[in-house]
């Protein structure tokens, strides 16, 4: 069974379906860090020199899930800090507007979650890649709230980095996200619409934790 959660940056997806995943005790998959991993994948390219695609097709992209934290790996390297820095952040929405890029991604996704139960968040997942998903969720803040968190997120990693520019890639990644050709961020028709802005992180938690465990029960009672 797949849960999904799209939204936009900051909205609470990835925190909210983690909290989720441990409560229930269900897999979790991070699919924005598995765009920021190809995007770490398309800087090195840039470094030495390489065509990008090819070192994509050449690279194991693999995570897992553990004491509530997703862990990312690039040839085996535990990359789970590096792809937060800002310049994964200011690169990646232009990497994952590649449809090669997400094709890529979609597969590794797709094989992924064949065998657990999983709640998975991204942009385009009750839309583009798991069109059958069991619940779908759609989780939207207004963007002051956004900036705020991701900013009290990475503020103890990233010293240097201000509100105001947070905001401002929120924005920027936002616009590029709703507005590419390729599976651009959209509220599946049949998603559950939550807007976090006022509601508290407990709240959301166990709004989507309460969904889940009856369509659950409805699930071993067929
Ligand atoms: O979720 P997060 O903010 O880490 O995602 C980083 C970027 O990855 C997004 O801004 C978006 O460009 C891309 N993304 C995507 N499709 C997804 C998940 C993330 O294009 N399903």
């Amino acid at each position: 069974m797949i849960v999904v959660i799209d939204g936009p940056a900051g909205s609470g997806k990835s925190s909210t379906a983690k909290a989720v995943a441990a409560n229930l005790q269900i897999q979790f998959l991070d699919s924005g860090a598995l765009y920021r991993v190809a995007t770490l994948v398309y800087l090195n390219s840039r470094k030495n020199n390489r065509s990008f695609f090819e070192q994509l097709e050449e690279s194991e992209i693999s995570f897992y899930f553990k004491k509530e934290k997703f862990h990312a790996l690039l040839n085996g390297q535990d990359v789970t800090e590096d792809i937060r820095s800002m310049n994964v952040s200011d690169n990646v929405s232009e990497v994952a507007s590649d449809p090669k890029v997400r094709a890529y991604i979609n597969n590794l996704m797709r094989e992924a979650v064949k065998h657990d139960v999983y709640i998975a968040d991204g942009r385009d997942l009750g839309t583009a890649v798991f069109p059958n998903a069991e619940l779908k969720f759609y989780m939207v803040a207004d963007l002051e709230t956004r900036a705020e968190r991701r900013y009290n997120e990475i503020k103890e990693s990233d010293t240097e980095v201000t509100l105001e520019e947070i905001k401002q890639n929120i924005a920027q990644r936002d616009d590029k996200d709703s507005n590419r050709s390729s599976d651009p961020l959209k509220k599946a028709d049949d998603a559950i619409e939550v807007n976090t802005s006022d509601m508290t992180f407990e709240d959301q938690v166990a709004f989507i934790s309460n969904v889940i465990k009856d369509e659950l029960s409805k699930q071993t009672n067929k």
